[in-house]
Parts: C-alpha cells; structure tokens; sequence
C-alpha cells in the first residue's frame, strides 16, 4: 500500500527524517526561508499530513488547498499560529509538543532574568567596546539582587512550574497568578496564589508563560506595567504579543520598570530600527526558548510520532484538539 504523502515545513534532523520516512512518503522544504503562502498552500495539495513550526501559518484558506489533511504536528508548543477551532471543524488533528521542552525554555527564561537583573548585556557590549578602563568602582553596574527576592510567575503550566523549581535554588519567594489555582502545587512548593494586580505590585520579577490568546494580547499593557515596582524586572518567553510593544518601551525609557527581558517579540523578527533596540535596560534573544540540541532533537522526534499516529488513524501523544478523536472513532 502507497504510504501517505506529507510535508515537512523545514529542514529538520536527518534521523527525524527518517523515523518519518518508515511511514510517509515525506517531502522536506529546502529552504532557510519558509515558501510563501502561496507556494505552501500549493504544497499542501495532496498531503495528509504536515509537519509544521511557528512560521506556518495554517489558517482556514491553507486547510481548503489540501482537502485530504489528517493531521497538523507542530514542533512546539503554542499553536497560536494554527487555526485549531477551524481545524477541528474540519476533523484535522493537530499535534503539539508538551513535556519536551519546558525545562529547556525554562532555563532560557531564567537566563534572561539574571541577565536582565545583573546586566549582563550591557556590561558585556561595554567591555567589548574597549570601554573598561578602570578595574572597579564601588558605585559601577549595580544592578539588583535576584537570590532572596519575589518571582512572579503569570501562567502556571508546563514552563511555569519549571521558572518555580528554578527560583527555589535562588531562595526566591514566589507568587503566582494562572487561570486555574492549583492547590497542590502551592502546598508542594510552597507557592503564594495572587490576582493579577497583588502579583504585579509584589514582585520583584514577573515572568510570563501564558499561551497566546485573544485574552492574552496585549496581556501587559499600560496600566500592568505601570502596576509593577520601579526595581522589578519583566522576563517573556512566551509570545511576543502577549505584552504592547509600545507600553513596554515606554515603562522601560520613563523607568516605570528597572529592565526586561524578552525572547520573544512583537513583531519578530524584532526590526533592526525598533526603539526597544536604542535601550540598555532590555536584553533581547531571538526566540530560541527550546533551541538547545538534545532538547530540539526530542521536539523533532515527537512532532514527527505525532504525525506518524495520526496517519495511521490513532491518538496523538499530544494533541491540541482531542474533541476530534470522537469524530474519527478513535
Ligand atoms: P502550558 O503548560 O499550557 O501552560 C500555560 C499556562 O497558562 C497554564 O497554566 C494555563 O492555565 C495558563 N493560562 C492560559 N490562559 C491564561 C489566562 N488567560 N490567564 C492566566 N493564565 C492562563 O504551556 P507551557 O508549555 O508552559 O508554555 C507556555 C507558552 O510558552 C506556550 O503557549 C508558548 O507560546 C510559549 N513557549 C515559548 C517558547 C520559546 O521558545 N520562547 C518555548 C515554548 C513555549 P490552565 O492551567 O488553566 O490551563
């Protein structure tokens, strides 16, 4: 029997391109750059499965060009880029990548935090610059303490909870505010439940992990980010859009906050005449939350028995929409 054709949306590692291979027929995008709309669409022609990443965007007229799609798996986590409610419409799986790569992202998140805290950056583009020209001075790049101090955690997920374990070895308190309280993780932790405005006006880090949503845009505005201390830090490593750009900048030249840290930003790529790039209080990395190697290996190879399953007409070990499971008897 004919295996079913899909579409990998970027080069991945060969050994993932072979698991793929012992159960599709699979076509792999050359290019360092995605193909255009137009030609992604007309890849998807005949596919029954795609193997996506964040730059995909596969909304309602994408699905219409490939009629014969199963299933969607996406390497990674948010699927803010996939059109899930229509896609379970249209009975496709979507796959996703949970359990993989929160400790991974998490260290990233906690890498800026000390970096943005301790000016890491800064500093480190100052020696570069030949501008170190005298060893010390009691009063030269302070910053602010991290071990000691209050984190505040905004979604308590996946990533979350490992921002958590990492603070512990710092003897931070934490705080955190998340859709749904989870008791047992506060008694387990020792975690503190605040709203939204408590968190942000008791941390000394606030640090967000929610996906995006509707409700999640523009999640720190304004009126947030004017809610938090002076000396606090604001780390995102979850979607760019989740705070307003234009707030943000703002907080950080007026000194509403002391820093941030962000890897990941809106738009991105981050333009190379943003204002965000004209401050020094704001450390910038390129979205590469979960690019470390062992870890982007384990992605590759989940998205790809995600596809796999669904190509054969079973559950997905994770999976975006399993209302669709009813729908296929499965
Ligand atoms: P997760 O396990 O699904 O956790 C998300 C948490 O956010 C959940 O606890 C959820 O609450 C909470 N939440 C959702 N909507 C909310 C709202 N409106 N208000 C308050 N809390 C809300 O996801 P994760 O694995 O931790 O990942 C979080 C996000 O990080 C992903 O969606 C992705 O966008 C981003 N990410 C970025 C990178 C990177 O490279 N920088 C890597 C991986 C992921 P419930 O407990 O009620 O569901």
């Amino acid at each position: 029997m004919d295996k079913p054709a899909v579409l990998v949306s970027r080069e991945i590692l060969p050994e993932a391109v072979k698991m793929l291979e012992e159960g599709a027929e699979v076509e792999v995008w050359p290019d360092e750059y995605p193909p255009s709309p137009d030609t992604f669409r007309s890849l998807l022609s005949g596919r029954a499965g795609v193997l996506t990443n964040i730059m995909d965007r596969m909304d309602g007229p994408t699905m219409e060009a490939a009629p014969g799609l199963k299933v969607v798996s996406n390497l990674g986590v948010g699927v803010d880029h996939i059109d899930v409610a229509e896609a379970t419409r249209r009975g496709i799986l979507v796959g996703n990548t949970p359990g993989v790569l929160a400790k991974c992202t998490a260290d990233l998140a906690f890498a800026l935090l000390m970096c943005a805290a301790r000016r890491v950056g800064e500093s480190e583009r100052w020696v570069r610059d030949g501008q170190w020209q005298m060893a010390f001075h009691p009063l030269g790049w302070l910053g602010v303490d991290v071990h000691g101090a209050t984190l505040g955690i905004v979604g308590l997920g996946e990533i979350g909870l490992e921002m958590v374990k990492r603070a512990r070895g710092f003897d931070m308190r934490v705080v955190y505010y998340s859709r749904t309280r989870k008791p047992e993780l506060e008694a387990e932790y020792g975690l503190e439940y605040a709203d939204l405005s408590a968190l942000l006006s008791a941390a000394d880090f606030v640090s967000l992990h929610v996906p995006l949503t509707p409700e999640t845009r523009h999640f720190m505005g304004e009126a947030e980010l004017r809610a938090m201390k002076a000396t606090a830090v604001l780390i995102n490593a979850a979607r760019g859009p989740v705070v307003d750009p234009q707030a943000l900048y703002t907080a950080l030249k007026e000194g509403w906050i002391y820093a941030a840290g962000l890897d990941v930003t809106d738009p991105e790529p981050l333009p190379a005449d943003s204002p965000l790039l004209t401050l020094d209080n704001i450390v910038i990395t390129p979205h590469v939350g979960s690019a470390a190697i062992p870890t982007r290996r384990e992605t590759m190879f989940l998205a790809v028995r995600n596809l796999l399953a669904g190509l054969r007409g079973e559950r997905l070990e994770a999976c975006a929409n399993p209302e669709v499971y009813a729908g296929l008897g499965i």
